[in-house]
């Protein structure tokens, strides 16, 4: 089975960044469009969900790597500042497991301060050179 399904995929495109945003958006419409089924909007969120995920396995099974490839780098340069947002979101949030962030109080920059044991520790802003006392 999962020789034949090599095989079967030999020479294919597969599965990139861009063909796990359209499904998603699939899942997410035909989600949406089950709320709302009995409606005309239900029956246009379906069909948009079904297209996109014949989209989706269209590209997969493609065998025109090359320009499903260039699709993918054009997803990628769309959304970089998204993506690269959302990763700046998530890399703060791990930081803060580790650091305090504070916010100068006279320029308003963000500081990053290991955590501590709770004993106050005196900052110095790099930027303004205001000097604030804080719990680490
Ligand atoms: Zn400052």
């Amino acid at each position: 089975m999962r020789d034949r399904l090599n095989k079967f995929m030999q020479g294919r495109y597969g599965v990139d960044q861009f063909a796990r945003f359209t499904l998603g958006v699939a899942l997410f419409v035909i989600v949406v469009g089950s709320f709302i089924r009995r409606s005309a909007a239900g029956s246009v969120l379906d069909m948009i969900g079904m297209i996109l995920i014949i989209y989706t396995y269209f590209r997969i099974l493609s065998r025109n790597v090359s320009a499903r490839y260039a699709e993918n780098q054009k997803y990628l340069g769309y959304t970089q500042k998204i993506r690269g947002q959302f990763n700046r979101e998530k890399s703060m949030m791990e930081q803060r497991k580790t650091h305090h962030i504070y916010t100068c109080p006279g320029c308003g920059q963000k500081i990053r301060i290991p955590r501590g044991k709770g004993q106050k520790v005196e900052i110095e802003c790099p930027k303004c050179h205001q000097k604030f006392i804080k719990r680490r």
